[in-house]
């Protein structure tokens, strides 16, 4: 059986499709038992939804899928019940507001439709088959271009009023950091101060070149573990899993776990937040394909 999954990013979208073992079908009400392996995938640039979604459209057509999930950029709308369900909302990226997503497929395709934020997409990738699965609570933090937060609450994916954003959490600002900060909304959220474009704009060079820049890195784990201390402190996840653009600079990894460890100061008692955290504070264990592997589970579960 195939399934379809779409990662519906800012400057790209990653369609793909996914193999599953006809005997597997029957155990889909447990997914996390179901393997499913990467055939095929395209990457299509986003322009706009006139020029971009008839590609996407076209690349499933004919090809058999049984369900196709989304993982989209948002803000979107989650509620089942409204008239709006499966649109971008209200977005930066103008031509993509108010853009019905998850329509355009379910009527160019005929299938069940999965459809959530990127974010939470790859958060039920990671519990679903990767380093968080068994997790009954975990969370996903991106840090990239924008800084995106993914919440898997009690055995499902957390909406509640939207969908958590919690990428905008407000922080303490570091005593050196004179930078502005880059969220139009906020003067000192995570994004606008923490994001890839926050990190060049503020040292004056993208974050590559700043590798062994240690200050750099010190003022970026002192805003990503204060925000992983106010998901720790909030949502009590097993698991939290960090990754995009600036996690590619490993030393990182140590970094915030330090502090974290630091600024709890030892108040949640449990094994897990012991010693050096290494395995609180992860990097994905589906690679660079939560997002894509979360979209397969998206239209699964909704298969089933
Ligand atoms: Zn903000």
């Amino acid at each position: 059986m195939l399934v379809g999954g779409i990662e519906a990013g800012g400057t790209k979208m990653v369609c793909a499709i996914g193999e599953i073992d006809e005997v597997s079908l029957k155990e889909r009400e447990n997914i996390g038992a179901v393997q499913v392996r990467i055939l095929e995938r395209v990457s299509i640039p986003t322009e706009n939804p006139a020029k971009t979604l008839p590609r996407m459209a076209d690349f499933f057509a004919g090809r058999g899928i049984k369900a196709l999930g989304i993982g989209c950029f948002g803000p979107v709308d989650l509620n089942k019940k409204s008239n709006t369900y499966g649109y971008i909302t209200k977005t930066p990226k103008e031509e993509w507001a108010d853009c019905d997503m998850a329509g355009t497929f379910q009527k160019a395709l005929g299938v069940p439709i999965g459809f959530d934020t990127d974010v939470n997409a790859a958060v039920l990738g990671e519990v679903t088959w990767g380093v968080a699965k068994g997790c009954d609570t975990a969370i996903y933090i991106t840090v990239g271009t924008g800084v995106g937060v993914g919440v898997y609450c009690n055995g499902d994916l957390l909406h509640g009023l939207v969908h958590p954003e919690a990428g905008h959490i407000l922080l303490q600002r570091h005593p050196k950091d004179t930078y502005a900060g880059r969220c139009p909304f906020h003067a000192n959220c995570m994004e606008g101060l923490a994001s890839g474009p926050a990190v060049e704009a503020r040292w004056g060079k993208p974050a590559i070149e700043l590798a062994a820049c240690r200050e750099v890195w010190e003022m970026e784990a002192y805003y990503i573990a204060q925000a992983i201390v106010n998901y720790t402190l909030t949502y009590s996840p097993q698991k939290i899993i960090l990754w995009g653009g600036i996690m590619h600079q490993e030393q990182l990894f140590a970094m915030v776990r330090n502090r974290v460890q630091e600024m709890l100061g030892g108040y949640v008692q449990h094994p897990l937040l012991q010693g050096s955290l290494e395995a609180y504070i992860v990097a994905p264990g589906l690679g660079e394909n939560p997002g894509i592997m979360g979209a397969f589970a998206l239209g699964l579960r909704e298969l089933a």
